[in-house]
């Protein structure tokens, strides 16, 4: 199940794009302008967006050189809806680091299959980031084996405390919201609420000492994990 973030302002769009990937199993959210896209899109991490490029505001090619430029942003994946005759505007959009584009009026098959594939690329380029050892100064963190290492030495984490700091460092600079976390991390099997990822959290900084700064609280939204501490 992908996040998508729809940036569209005609109502009949909106209705028809959040119906039907709805039903293709995706979780849809819909922005009307340019700027309120942008809102949702530092708000929380989305997997793909589908770009009109005639907003009320600002213009599609201007969010999308926004979007390409912040490093919070830019891998994720943009797909441009076009209006016929914006052959321009196309070439503009691929070269500002706009993925693919559809032009309207599109046939809905072919709009949910190219998602489809933008989509699955994107989600197996995370889960490589994900499967690699990282390593900030001397903080090592071992996917393969589950451990943290500080100068060497291993970092008593539990697990769940681990796979909250894995999947943070894994996605350096991206803010996630608590819920969000505990379905990246969620096993079914434990009972974690939304503050319980709090109580991690904190426990998580105590046990990484000299490190603690590296799990930044992000106020309003949840946890980021900074490389910069
Ligand atoms: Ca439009």
């Amino acid at each position: 199940m992908a996040r998508i973030l729809v940036i569209e302002d005609e109502p009949d769009l909106q209705d028809l794009l959040r119906y039907n990937l709805q039903k293709d199993g995706h979780l849809v959210t819909v922005a009307g302008t340019g700027n309120d896209g942008l809102y949702e899109l530092r708000r929380q991490p989305f997997d793909l967006v589908l770009l009109d490029l005639m907003l009320p505001d600002r213009d599609g090619l201007e969010v999308c050189r926004i979007i390409r430029a912040d490093e919070a942003l830019q891998a994720v994946p943009i797909i441009m809806v076009t209006a016929k005759g914006e052959e321009s505007d196309i070439v503009v959009g691929l070269g500002l680091g706009a993925d693919d584009y559809i032009t309207k009026p599109f046939r809905i098959k072919e709009l949910l299959a190219r998602v489809r594939v933008r989509v699955s690329r994107h989600l197996d380029a995370m889960r490589d980031a994900e499967r690699k050892r990282i390593q900030v100064g001397d903080l090592v963190i071992d996917p393969v084996r589950h451990r943290v290492l500080i100068e060497g030495q291993v970092v008593p984490l539990t697990l769940t405390e681990f796979k909250l700091l894995h999947f943070l460092a894994s996605h350096p600079g991206i803010a996630y919201g608590r819920y969000d976390l505990l379905d990246r991390i969620g096993d079914g099997e434990s009972v974690v609420t939304d503050r319980t990822i709090d109580v991690h959290i904190r426990n998580l900084r105590k046990k990484l000492g000299k490190y603690d700064k590296l799990v930044e609280t992000v106020r309003g939204v949840g946890y980021r994990f900074s490389e910069m501490a």
